[in-house]
């Protein structure tokens, strides 16, 4: 068999979706399980649909997933160029090859494909006019995900309008064969052209490539019914971009949208994805997206972040919230704090409202939670006493810390909780967040007291 050469071929008439992202996926991943070369292609010849804009964020959302391409824009290769608009001088040169084949036609200004066999004018009861059908055999298509499809494709088709411009089932085939494509990978929706194409192939005397495609993705429960449309929130790779989702996350999500290991296995690293793709294992039954599900994912992934990582992360997260202390915030300070968070919140942004009281002294006191803290026991007192021990306490570890609140809660015979709940309220204005413990350590004894000694003046 020839080496494997797949192309991903997307329109840049609209925003990157994550349908898009996983088609290019695929393709990226039978190529690299086969050894084959992953072409991407702009079909850019809609030009009122068009834009640059679109153009760049195919290519940027391909980086960011980490979908490196063989051939394609940016990189060339020996079957450029690689966007369809720069392309015109050869589907000139395969109409050529067309007419002279004598599969061609002029009428009303368009250029027709002409299927081969007997004509006759019928009445077509839908459309309400006569047509002309072609007496032949329905076309055949072994799909490697769909199996054996058949179509009558029984009517000659335009293959360049009366603009001039040719038209996307001609344009797609020919650069199929141009480029040397021997996987056709793509959505379902495009089932319905492949018969048009594979009669085309034929009539080039071009090989067939095996057609592949793969089941619609449906919409989660909370976005609706149906099949998911870019136009859905939670639809879009920038969306997942801009809330700093993990790109291995979201390609190991995707993967799972209409392909599956063999067993029931989900999180995976990609090399081991790039190991078990078959396209074999991609299901024929419609995928369903699920938002939590990704969210998940990608929470299990930020925890097993190495902390350079993460640091990382959460440095660019913060650069991009406006006038956040923890830009400018003391670098071993903004470390203890991001580490601590990692392993409690659910994605990067929420990290400003996990983080916030570290680093404002301008913190809100949540009035609920106050209430209910403010109602129990002697919260005064106990916040007195620990002003009281604060100086002598040895705030080096954790453990020190739990040693010396322990040993003052002993000595006025209460418990450790008694002294918890009114010390988080007054450091951290709420009752959720890093153990006590943690929160006394990384402020440090300064900011503690102080917050103390606020809250009980307020
Ligand atoms: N440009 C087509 C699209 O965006 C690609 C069709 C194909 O992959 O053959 O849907």
């Amino acid at each position: 068999m020839s080496a494997v050469r797949v192309r991903f071929a997307p329109s840049p008439t609209g925003f990157f979706h994550i349908g898009s992202a996983r088609t290019a996926l695929f393709n990226w991943l039978y190529a690299r399980h086969t050894g084959g070369t992953f072409v991407l292609r702009i079909e850019d010849t809609d030009k009122e649909r068009n834009s640059e804009q679109f153009v760049d964020l195919i290519y940027n959302s391909l980086k960011w997933l980490g979908l490196n391409w063989d051939e394609g824009p940016q990189v060339g290769g020996a079957f450029g160029p690689y966007r369809q608009s720069e392309r015109a001088h050869i589907y000139k040169e395969y109409l050529e090859k067309l007419k002279a084949a004598g599969r061609t036609y002029e009428k009303d200004g368009a250029t027709w494909f002409k299927l081969l066999g007997e004509r006759h004018e019928v009445f077509d009861d839908h459309r309400k006019k006569t047509v002309t059908k072609v007496k032949v055999a329905p076309t055949v298509i072994d799909d490697l995900i769909r199996g054996r499809v058949e179509r009558l494709e029984d009517e000659d088709f335009v293959i360049v309008r009366s603009d001039g411009n040719p038209v996307f089932h001609f344009v797609n085939v020919v650069d199929d064969i141009a480029m040397q494509i021997t996987h056709v990978i793509r959505g379902e929706d495009h089932l319905s052209n492949t018969s048009k194409h594979v009669e085309l192939f034929k009539a080039f005397g071009a090989p067939v490539p095996q057609f592949a495609h793969i089941p619609l993705i449906l919409k989660s429960p909370e976005m609706g019914q149906g099949k998911m449309s870019k136009r859905d929130k939670g639809a879009l790779v920038e969306e997942y971009q801009q809330k700093f989702f993990l790109p291995e996350a979201l390609v190991n999500y995707i993967s799972l949208l209409g392909w599956n290991p063999g067993d029931d296995r989900e999180k995976m690293p990609v090399a081991e994805i790039v190991r078990l793709f078959e396209l074999s294992g991609v299901n024929q039954s419609n995928a369903k997206f699920d938002g939590k599900k990704l969210a998940n994912m990608n929470m299990t992934y930020l925890l097993e972040q190495p902390a350079e990582r993460f640091l990382a992360l959460a440095r660019e997260y913060f650069a991009t919230q406006p006038n956040n202390a923890a830009v400018t915030a003391n670098e071993a300070y903004f470390r203890e704090i991001m580490l601590l968070a990692q392993p409690k919140i659910k994605s990067i942004d929420d990290l400003g409202a996990y983080t916030g009281y570290f680093f404002t002294e301008d913190f809100a006191i949540d009035p609920k939670v106050k209430e209910k803290v403010m109602a129990k026991g002697d919260p005064k007192a106990r916040l007195a006493e620990l002003i009281a021990a604060l100086p002598a306490m040895d705030f080096s570890s954790d453990a020190a810390i739990e040693a010396a609140l322990k040993a003052l809660a002993e000595s006025k015979g209460l418990g450790f909780g008694d002294y918890q709940a009114v010390a988080r309220l007054a450091v951290s204005g709420t009752n959720a967040g890093p153990s006590i413990t943690s929160l006394f350590r990384v402020l440090g004894r300064e900011r503690v007291q102080a917050r103390f000694a606020r809250f009980l003046a307020a």
